[in-house]
């Protein structure tokens, strides 16, 4: 039995008005280069860590009614499995947080770029799988040291 601790990681959005601690390391991490999530990031890509979702605790630091700075988009549409995929984002800065697919209450998917600052996330948060490589821009190459590569989502 190891006695190391879990690891603790925060995360927070650009104004401060959501914060996001995780216990333990991720279940995935990927980057994604689907078009929805080159939308709705404005990234060529969006990078990401799935949690556990009860490993996930967000809080308001600033005091802010949580439903007015945190709200969230039903992407309906740009899903290739026909999932509604939950799209949360800050109202006052505009981060973009948390995605999950509709009816998996369990796995809560984080934006790495949130970690920002937490030097541990260099540690363990590395993509391993790319997703829709189909989309990935001509000019970026591949994730050294990836593992899967796939054309969709699993
Ligand atoms: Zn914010
Ligand atoms: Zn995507």
């Amino acid at each position: 039995m190891s006695n190391t601790p879990l690891p603790h990681r925060a995360a927070s959005c650009l104004c401060g008005a959501i914060r996001i601690n995780v216990t333990g390391a991720p279940l995935s991490t990927y980057l994604c280069h689907c078009r929805a999530c080159q939308k709705a990031c404005g990234v060529v890509f969006s990078s990401n860590a799935a949690y556990q979702a009860d490993h996930v605790q967000i809080t308001f630091p600033k005091g802010d009614d949580p439903s007015s700075v945190l709200r969230t988009f039903e992407d309906d549409k740009s899903s290739d499995s026909g999932t509604v995929i939950l799209r949360t984002f800050c109202a006052v800065c505009g981060s973009r947080l948390t995605t999950q697919r509709l009816g998996s209450p369990d796995r809560l998917v984080l934006a790495v770029g949130l970690f920002a600052g937490d030097e541990g996330r260099q540690a363990d948060m590395k993509p391993t799988s790319e997703y829709f490589c189909v989309n990935r821009a001509a000019w970026l190459g591949e994730v050294e040291g990836g593992i899967t590569r796939l054309d969709k989502m699993v």
